[in-house]
């Protein structure tokens, strides 16, 4: 029953020889007949032909189809694609990114552990640590993301067995130094999961940098169409991966076949939206630097960012979406500059084709105060409009934010 066309030993999966171009446009191993893409399966139960065979199905849970709830050849090869793209050793595809990292927590804590957390993370992942992780009787703190190495390992307990972060940081947009924590985490035996979603592995490979497990909400730059939930855990050794397939598993969580497709077919692209997803974001950038009513950009490939440093260092690239920090006052006349914006949408989520402006507040719970100039911050997600039509919409935004300004 195995299935000998779609998944190969996983052993190589660790070991892209391709550039990231090549490995998003045709994935790791690109069939030489038939279709070029992987069909839909749409499956829970799966057929054996003898009893033996039935009997043992169990013995290809990690690669294998056995049963709909563990992924079909759709779940599987989308899984591969991904793998290759972070150059880890395989994913997991869950339900939602919010999936990925609830259960990419639950994998590996217990009550009694400690869990060291970024005090910049996704406000809903900070909810699951305070909400669920808490009254289960693990004890969660939250660590400076500007913390220097030194600071990073005095944040650590005896009883510190996880390691979550996302850099840049949601909302504030700080660079964390991966390599030098990382690094700290595994000298102390701890695992450590990174939400990579703002930079994808196009421009930036955790696992190269000494991650354990990079988690990615495939909802943003990999469907980057804006249709479809799904998450994404990479991890580094075969070790954790049958962990965390385990624990997904256990959990119940499964990623439908049609969500796996359309994420597959938006990775083809996902390099080339990338790229310009970066240049509408400098474009914007370099317009708003010009505007009197803005006090601060938030965006770590601007040299003048405190992240500029790690950033340049460390990544390859940057993505579309950014924060920026007006002036105090704009606040009470918001209505004026968002809801006749024509090429700019408000909603939550990013990384689709469309560019997005909403407000924006980092958690009033931050344990270290985000240092970001006073004011009325915003964010924005640069698509994949022309940049002449933003830049046209937001002319037309700030004249009004004038206008009811008196100024
Ligand atoms: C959106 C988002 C998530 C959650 O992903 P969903 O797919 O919406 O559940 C997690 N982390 C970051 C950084 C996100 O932007």
């Amino acid at each position: 029953m195995k299935r000998n066309n779609v998944h190969p030993s996983a052993g190589e999966l660790h070991r892209p020889a391709r550039r990231i171009a090549t490995l998003a446009a045709t994935g790791p191993h690109p069939p030489s007949s038939g279709p070029i893409n992987p069909s839909v399966e749409r499956a829970s139960t799966i057929l054996y032909p003898t009893v033996e065979s039935y009997m043992t199905r169990h013995d290809g849970f990690y690669d294998d189809v056995i049963y709909g709830l563990y992924g079909t050849g759709t779940t599987f090869a989308l899984a591969e694609s991904v793998a290759a793209l972070e150059g880890g050793y395989m994913s997991v595809i869950t339900s939602s990114g919010s999936a990925a990292i609830t259960l990419g927590m639950m994998a590996f804590l217990k009550a009694g552990d400690h869990a060291l957390v970024a005090d910049c993370v996704y406000g809903s992942t900070r909810r699951f640590c305070e909400l669920t992780l808490r009254p289960l009787g693990i004890d969660v703190s939250y660590f400076d993301p500007l913390a220097d190495a030194k600071a990073l390992a005095a944040a650590f307990r005896p009883n510190t067995r996880l390691v979550y972060f996302e850099s840049p940081g949601s909302q504030t947009f700080e660079v964390i130094d991966v390599p030098a924590l990382a690094a700290v985490a595994r000298a102390r035996g701890a695992v450590t999961l990174m939400d990579n979603t703002w930079a994808t592995p196009v421009c930036f490979r955790p696992i190269e940098h000494g991650v354990d497990i990079s988690i990615a909400s495939a909802t943003k730059y990999l469907s980057g169409h804006s249709d479809v939930m799904l998450g994404t855990l990479t991890m580094a050794n075969a070790e954790h991966y049958e962990h965390v397939k385990d624990t997904v598993g256990r959990w119940g969580n499964c990623a439908g076949p049609d969500e796996c497709y359309l994420v597959h077919r938006g990775i083809r692209t996902l390099d080339v939206r990338l790229e310009r997803h970066q240049r509408n974001a400098l474009a914007l950038i370099e317009w708003l630097h010009r505007q009197p009513l803005i006090k601060r950009v938030l965006y770590p490939a601007l040299p003048d960012d405190p992240g500029f440093a790690i950033w340049s260092r460390d990544f390859k690239g940057a993505s579309g979406l950014f924060g920026v920090v007006l002036a105090e006052e704009c606040r009470a006349v918001a209505a004026s500059f968002f809801d006749p914006m024509e090429c700019f949408k408000m909603g939550s989520s990013w990384g689709g084709f469309e560019s997005l402006i909403v407000p924006a507040w980092p958690p009033p719970e931050r344990v270290h105060r985000p240092t970001l100039a006073d004011g009325y911050l915003i964010r924005v997600h640069a698509g994949l409009e022309a940049p002449e039509d933003l830049l046209a919409d937001l002319d037309a935004a700030f004249d009004r934010l004038r206008v009811a300004l008196k100024r």
